[in-house]
């Protein structure tokens, strides 16, 4: 049914539409204003869609069938299949926990002007059921992947895995457009071997169509550096969990 901007499985949706979260210990020993980052990310995609990102303390995780784990960047697990910086899309029993990695190198764009935490919400995103924007199944109408400046976590772990791309091309996307804008979007020159050099280009005339007119709204526009969920984010989400029991 879904696929694309959504995680294709339904049945991973968080039940009741709540997803329970635990800030380690390592995110509460490196800093206050991280700890602050984190429920204020939470807080903000509670605002604008309908699941409920809810703390809990590390005495109740084992009541939880399912739970987020919030970690230190520094202690992310490099052997690991999924890109990013979550370990898992959406819900899971078994194990019941999903890891997702916060305030890393880099990972310090401004939020909505108020919080250094865009990435935190990108990565929460992740848990809550969203891919990244780049596997839309019109991705091809806007961007041209240069498969030859990938490095290798984007050739096996991003955009570029056959077997992924075929599952794109397969997808439907609830009519939902691409875009730019989306903070599931990452920029252009991301997972690049040569990072003077983009990882992909924009196609026209769909690509360069629809950044024009991101541009003539908001001229200092850079892809992946939106700074908050776009319409389109917060409606992947609701769509996702309308339904949802
Ligand atoms: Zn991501």
């Amino acid at each position: 049914m879904f696929g694309a901007l959504f995680m294709s499985d339904l049945d991973k949706r968080w039940p009741s539409k709540r997803i329970p979260y635990v800030i380690d210990l390592t995110v509460k020993n490196e800093s206050a204003n991280l700890v602050g980052a984190v429920r204020a990310s939470a807080d903000y995609i509670n605002r604008r869609t309908f699941v409920r990102l809810t703390e809990i303390q590390e005495t109740d995780v084992e009541k939880e069938p399912g739970y987020v784990r919030v970690v230190l960047y520094s202690l992310i697990d490099q052997g690991m299949s999924f890109p990013c910086a979550a370990k898992q899309m959406g819900y899971h029993a078994a194990p019941p926990e999903h890891i997702i990695w916060v305030g890393g190198p880099g990972k310090s764009l401004k939020f909505c002007n108020q919080y250094d935490a865009a990435s935190i919400v990108h990565e929460f995103l992740h848990a809550v059921g969203l891919r990244h924007e780049m596997g839309h199944k019109l991705r091809d109408a806007y961007i041209k992947i240069d498969e030859e400046n990938l490095d290798k976590d984007g050739k096996y772990q991003f955009w570029a895995k056959a077997d992924q791309k075929n599952e794109i091309r397969e997808a439907e996307t609830a009519g939902l457009p691409y875009d730019f804008t989306s903070i599931m979007h990452y920029p252009i020159s991301a997972l690049a071997k040569d990072p003077s050099k983009p990882s992909f280009v924009i196609v026209e005339p769909d690509g360069k169509i629809a950044l024009d007119a991101i541009k003539a709204k908001e001229p200092a526009f850079q892809i992946g550096q939106h700074n908050c969920m776009s319409e389109t984010d917060a409606g992947a989400v609701n769509l996702l969990y309308a339904s949802a029991p």
